[in-house]
């Protein structure tokens, strides 16, 4: 077991969560569990790793952090970065540079995309580890909870999760027929995340795609995720400010059509908090 399962009462409701924010400080959360296989994967393998996406993505940060570990190099393409943060950056950003990573702003962020490739030892990770090469990590993540599942004599368990590129609850669909995976869409609509879904493979039955009650833009600072941020926390567990409230209040709001167990995977992300806190006038 890479990590634990605890229980959570939150608004009137038991749940469990399985806490893979606590695996690594920086290589946490669905990031561990999708760059696992390059985790395991042996340094003379490949010398460089090039990604894309934005300028404060954990998934960034995880890679930086996988790649130092390694000795490989991390060469990362994102669009032009605003003034601010050029000067001065913060967060997951300067994390990322602090462990080597090579920063590419491109004003020609779209061609430069679709022009990268894998060649020799250069490995291309699609944004947000949305690729084939997450399956085993998140297999994993599984199994754990299905030898879990089996010592509690849990019938119906449903495993929740939030999407970004959808990944994570795609491979969880497919290693756990018995289980329903809930997810909620924080990249756009549900149209656009079983697109990103199906370029991995048919959408399995049960998995569930809950439709959240208002649109919301991604990584924008809202009051109400502020507060459900703040009320999980005082309920013991701190979790990321741009995936996880909207999953939480989507769930909350869905709770008389769902029966059986509840188990909410971390997702990781705490990296990110101090930067998101700040665009609330807060600080950690
Ligand atoms: C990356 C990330 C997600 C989204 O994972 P996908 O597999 O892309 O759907 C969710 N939560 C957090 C905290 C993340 O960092």
């Amino acid at each position: 077991m890479l990590s634990d399962i605890t229980s959570f009462h939150f608004k009137g409701y038991d749940f469990f969560i399985k806490r893979d924010e606590l695996i690594h400080p920086l290589l946490s959360g669905n990031k561990y569990r999708k760059f696992y296989t390059l985790i395991q994967t042996p340094a003379d393998t490949y010398n460089t790793i090039i990604s894309y996406g934005g300028s404060q993505s954990n998934a960034m940060l995880a890679i930086a952090a996988l790649c130092h570990q390694k000795g490989w190099a991390f060469a990362y393409i994102c669009k032009p970065l605003p003034q601010h943060l050029k000067a001065k950056p913060t967060g997951n950003l300067k994390a990322a540079l602090d462990l080597n990573m090579q920063l590419i702003e491109a004003s020609d962020y779209d061609t430069k995309v679709s022009s990268l490739k894998n060649s020799g030892k250069t490995l291309l990770i699609p944004q947000g580890g949305a690729d084939p090469l997450a399956q085993a990590g998140i297999m994993q993540l599984g199994n754990e909870i299905t030898t879990w599942q089996a010592t509690q004599n849990i019938d119906k368990l449903n495993i929740v999760t939030p999407s970004g590129t959808g990944t994570t609850a795609f491979y969880l669909a497919q290693t756990l027929p018995n289980c329903q995976i809930i997810t909620t869409a924080l990249v756009g609509d549900n149209t656009y995340l079983k697109q990103q879904m199906q370029q991995l493979g048919n959408i399995p039955n049960n998995l569930t795609l809950l439709e959240s009650s208002k649109k919301y833009r991604f990584a924008k600072p809202y009051p109400e995720f502020l507060q459900t941020y703040e009320e999980l926390k005082q309920n013991g567990v701190e979790f990321d400010l741009i995936y996880a409230p909207l999953m939480w209040q989507t769930l909350l709001d869905n709770m008389q059509h769902i029966q059986g167990t509840i188990l909410y995977v971390h997702s990781g992300g705490l990296t990110g908090n101090a930067t998101m806190l700040a665009r609330y006038n807060l600080s950690l």
